[in-house]
């Protein structure tokens, strides 16, 4: 564990600097300037320490990230040595690396199928908006360049490069920025809360295919190219779809030759208990499958799309003039130090059986966290191993209004006094802590997310929300 913390002598001088030059992803521009933010500047197995010394668990893991923990002094020495060894050289054309190749061939190890094929990118994002372009350029190397009609789901979240953004359907996401609107669609968000929900899980995957089924239709089954979805929707609330979803909309999309490009950023890398979950979990084998974050425990940037054989041997046998130069890929794809930190986080993982781990610890995390629904401004409480949310609400209307959100930061600040970090986002707190966290550490979660929910319900009692 962490140390007690010191704090820092600059740590007023830290959060200025922040304060006046740092543009942070999803900044609250209203409070820009204001000298808050939390400047983490230590970090050991499951906490997080900032800058005045003050030590947290952290049930964020980073950003769904982290696998194997903070400060693990393997995964630090395989950075350093590959970094000594050879730091970086291009990935452009036929130059490779030694990381490179022995990561992708651990890849298509891993994954189900036949998804033997490994483009690398710099992170989630970018391996998103290349697994689009090689759906456009897989079906123009078919002669079929009229597939290009893209299909996402409302609530989705998938990055944030421009194609990535598009694809993205929070609606509280769609600011001023542009999207592409000409060939991206989206369906209606999956998400199905058992315990809330007003129509059985059957009649809601029948209303979600036949949505489906005509907009295909409506498009023209001939001029679409891939549906992206994650299997368990993470930053849009943690949304799981009704049992059968995943399988279903697989078989949809191949009876009309639509790729299935399933978005495991967040699912992947053990969070379900596996390190991938699409064929495990959801008895599906997608023609691409992206990854990120877990691939490397967030020690380093680094994004993969995993192609099947039956795609990229497609490609390759087509006409020559139909395969031109696959004008895709980022300087850092396949970075070395980056990929050798892949092989040690795999290797951990691995060897430590931190899968299983997930598989014997996430039930008693989704379990623990149910019981928090009895209290008054717990609307529901969803998820699956270690990944889960708890939504708030005031008891008037469900969902992200003022007051919920108001009542569900309270809550994440209570929380954050004692030493806990949930990601706050809208009217719901996000938990994904480090895959090794324990059941004692579980434990201290539920117990102080309930204290702080008692403590905000109170709050709502005594009409701090009027
Ligand atoms: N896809 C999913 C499901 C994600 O949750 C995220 C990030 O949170 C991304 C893609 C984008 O990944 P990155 O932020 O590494 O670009």
């Amino acid at each position: 564990t962490l140390a007690p913390g010191e704090g820092r002598n600059d740590h007023k001088d830290l959060i200025a600097a922040d304060a006046r030059h740092v543009l942070h992803p999803w900044a609250d521009l209203s409070a820009m300037s204001d000298e808050d933010a939390l400047v983490v500047q230590d970090a050991k197995g499951v906490h997080v320490q900032d800058s005045e010394g003050k030590t947290y668990l952290d049930a964020i893991g980073g950003m769904w990230c982290m696998t194997v923990g903070y400060g693990r002094d393997e995964l630090v020495d395989a950075m350093a040595d590959q970094a000594r060894k050879m730091t970086y050289y291009t990935p452009f054309g036929d130059v490779s690396s030694e990381p490179a190749a022995r990561l992708a061939q651990k890849l298509a190890e891993l994954s189900p199928g036949d998804l033997n094929r490994v483009h690398f990118t710099t992170c989630g994002s970018t391996a998103i908006d290349s697994a689009v372009r090689i759906a456009h350029y897989y079906h123009a190397s078919q002669g079929q360049p009229e597939r290009r009609h893209v299909l996402s789901r409302k609530n989705a979240y998938h990055g944030s490069t421009y194609l990535a953004a598009s694809l993205c359907g929070k609606a509280a996401d769609r600011t001023l920025f542009q999207y592409e609107k000409d060939f991206v669609h989206h369906l209606s968000s999956p998400g199905y809360d058992a315990d809330i929900a007003e129509e059985s899980s059957e009649q809601r995957l029948a209303e979600l295919l036949a949505e489906m089924e005509a907009k295909i239709e409506e498009l023209g089954p001939e001029t679409v190219a891939a549906f992206v979805a994650e299997p368990i929707l993470a930053s849009g609330g943690v949304l799981v779809p009704p049992e059968g979803y995943q399988k279903a909309t697989r078989e949809l999309c191949a009876k009309h030759g639509i790729l299935y490009i399933s978005d495991e950023v967040v699912t992947g890398f053990g969070r379900l208990g596996h390190f991938f979950a699409s064929e495990v979990r959801f008895g599906i084998v997608p023609d691409m499958i992206i990854t990120a974050k877990g691939i490397t425990s967030g020690y380093q940037p680094l994004g993969a799309v995993l192609i099947s054989d039956r795609i990229a041997d497609a490609i390759g046998e087509s006409a020559p003039e139909n395969k031109p130069v696959f004008s895709n890929g980022y300087t850092y794809s396949g970075h070395p130090v980056a990929c050798a930190t892949a092989l040690k986080n795999i290797e951990i993982m691995e060897r430590e059986d931190i899968p299983g781990h997930v598989r014997e610890v996430g039930p008693y995390f989704m379990k623990r966290l149910r019981e928090l629904t009895d209290l008054p401004i717990v609307y529901t409480v969803r998820g699956d191993h270690l990944m889960a949310c708890v939504e708030c609400w005031t008891g008037e209307e469900a969902g992200p209004t003022a007051k919920n959100m108001a009542l569900a930061q309270r809550v994440d600040s209570y929380c954050q006094s004692a030493g806990l970090l949930v990601r706050p986002y809208e009217n719901l707190c996000i938990l994904s802590p480090p895959l090794i966290v324990g059941r004692a550490q579980i434990d201290k979660i539920v117990t102080i997310l309930e204290d702080a929910l008692l403590r905000a319900a109170k709050d709502l009692a005594c009409g701090a929300f009027e």
